[in-house]
This record gives structure tokens, sequence and C-alpha cells, in this order.
């Protein structure tokens, strides 16, 4: 498939369209996904669109059609094309695989360099910063309005750090203008969703910084929200962004590492770095994936566990 095509090469003969992101959605994979809802509602209202997420941080309950998401994939459907966006492998879209797997035709639009193509078509972009700056190029521009452009404008911003990681190229940025054009509020889409934090999330940032621990003569530096935490401050997962980048900039850190508790024995991890090593790799050799300075992963057994298995992986890397 060339980079070339667009969204509408795939609406021939079809009627029901189902659409899903990855599970604990981040904000690529809601502005994305509510990006191509809206844009196919405004240009196309005789076509029946389902989108299926797990509940979205609070942040972007703004967002048009927010309200329309579903949560609850336990109904049976049946779609005549299947569209997953932001999401490197099956496991990623949760429960809404069911529908992936029963429907006529399916549709991959991804920007993820683990990403192996599980779909009858995909289109990704490892070179992209985001889901949302390759899907702005299957839409027609004239025919993107305002709503839209808020949710491509937000996606590229929260994969690009604000313009700032490596993933952003001149292509982001003339992407970016071309949608600030649209007469979105950039400013407040900036501030309301990426560095806007609640009292608590404040709270449990400043004490994960508080208890990160350096290693490796202080090229690597990791954190850890535990469970009883989430129960003392009433907080969930939801709450913890933003923590993984605070650690990665600290002055001298090459890699940082977050793991926040999931079960007794189970942790979810997050990986970024700044210069050299491939996160990526480390993810994908535990099971996990994502791109060269951001990658995630879940692991098994204790802390100390976890920590001992990644810097293994990081020593191959490390000077
Ligand atoms: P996170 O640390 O969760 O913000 O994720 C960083 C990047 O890695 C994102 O692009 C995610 O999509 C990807 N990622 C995180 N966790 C996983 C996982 N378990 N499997 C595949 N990709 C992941
Ligand atoms: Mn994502
Ligand atoms: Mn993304």
């Amino acid at each position: 498939m060339t980079k070339m095509s667009k969204i509408t090469d795939f609406l021939d003969g079809v009627n029901v369209i189902g659409m899903a992101g990855h599970i604990r959605p981040d904000g690529d994979c809601v502005g994305s996904c509510l990006g191509l809802y809206t844009y196919l509602k405004n240009n196309f209202p005789d076509k029946e669109i389902d989108l299926y997420l797990e509940e979205i941080p609070d942040k972007f309950d703004n967002l048009k059609y927010a309200s329309e998401i579903i949560n609850d994939t336990s109904a049976d459907k049946h779609y005549d094309l299947f569209i997953t966006l932001d999401a490197s492998d099956l496991e990623r879209i949760g429960g809404a695989v069911k529908y992936f797997n029963n429907a006529d035709k399916t549709l991959c639009i991804d920007h993820h360099v683990s990403n192996k193509g599980f779909a009858d078509t995909n289109i990704i972009e490892p070179e992209s910063s985001s889901a949302c700056e390759t899907l702005f190029f299957l839409l027609d521009e004239d025919k993107i309005n305002v709503d839209v452009a808020t949710d491509l404008y937000l996606g590229i911003i929260h994969d690009s750090g604000v313009f700032k990681y490596s993933c952003t190229s001149l292509r982001t940025m003339t992407t970016a203008g071309k949608l600030m054009e649209k007469g979105i509020p950039f400013t407040d889409i900036i501030d309301d969703t990426f560095y806007t934090k609640t009292y608590v999330q404040n709270q449990i940032m400043g004490r994960a910084l508080m208890e990160s621990v350096l290693f490796y003569e202080g090229q690597c530096i990791f954190s850890v929200v535990k469970s009883d935490e989430f129960e003392f401050y009433n907080i969930t997962s939801k709450d913890l962004d933003g923590i993984v980048e605070q650690l990665r900039i600290t002055k001298g850190v090459e890699v940082a590492i977050f793991l926040y508790q999931t079960n007794e024995l189970e942790y979810k991890i997050s990986l970024r770095s700044k210069n050299k090593v491939d996160v990526s790799a480390i993810a994908s050799y535990f099971g996990g994936g994502g791109h060269v300075r951001a990658a995630g992963c879940t692991m098994h057994g204790t802390v100390y566990d976890v920590i001992n298995n990644i810097s293994e992986r990081l020593a191959l890397q490390l000077d």
C-alpha cells in the first residue's frame, strides 16, 4: 500500500465501521480515534460507526464525541470494516479484538516501529511522530474541520512531547501548522491536556521523584508507584502521566524507568531514553514494544527482579 492511499479508498461498499485504539489510551490514541471518528461522521453521515476504547483520562472528556466512545465490548456485532489506530499489535486493542477478527476487512493505521502489520491493509510509518500525523495524510485536508484538527493536533503534541522528542520532523511541524490554520485553540489544548496536573497528580509525581534511584553511575534512574500508594492518594494509573518524562530529564541520565504495580507481582514498565539507548529493543525483549526513545512492557516478579532484569539488558547498550 502506498502512502498516497486515502481513507475513502477503504469505504466502498462499507456501511458499518468499527474502530479501536490501544488499551490505557493516551493522547495520540484518543486524538487519532476521535479524529477519524469525527471526520467520518462529518463527511459520511450515512455510515454507522462505533469507537471502542477503554475509559479515557478526564482531561480528554471535552473533545467532540468523547461521550460516544464505547467502553464495553461484551455485545456481539459485525463490522464491514474495522480500523485500529496507534496500536502496535492485536493484544493492545483489548476486548475489541473480537470485532477485528470477525470483520470483513481490516485496516491498521500506526507509527510503532515494533508493529509487524496484523491487518489486511497496514499503513505504518515508524518515522511519523504519531498516529495522528500519519492519519492526517489519509484525510482530505479540505474536509478537516476544527474538531478533527483539535484531535489531531492533540495527538501530535502528546506523542512529540510538544514538538521536542526526536520523532518530531519538518513534516510534524508543517502538519501542526496546517491544523493551527483550522482555528484550533492550540494554547488551551497544550495547557489543559499536557501540562495541567491535579493536586494529587502533583503529589504522586513529587513522591515518585523523591524516592527515585540513580544507578549505573547516574546514567539510569528508576522509580516505582506501588498499589498501596494508589489507595492512599485515591488515584489510578491515568494519574501517573509525565512522571517518566520528569525522570528522563534528570541531568546526566540516559535512561529513565518508571514502574507501577498492576498486581501482587506484576508491574507496568515505562522506558524513556535520551540519545543512544534503544528502549524499544528492551521492551520488545520483555514482550512489550514501542519506539526507540519511548517504550513499555509488563513484567512479573518483585521490583528488585524487574530492575535487575532490565539492568542486564541495559548493560548491553551502555558504555
Ligand atoms: P508508555 O510508557 O506506556 O507511555 O508507552 C510508551 C510507548 O510504548 C507507547 O508508544 C506505547 O504504545 C508503547 N507501549 C507501552 N507499553 C507497551 C506494551 N505492553 N506493548 C507494546 N507497546 C507498548
Ligand atoms: Mn499511544
Ligand atoms: Mn502514538
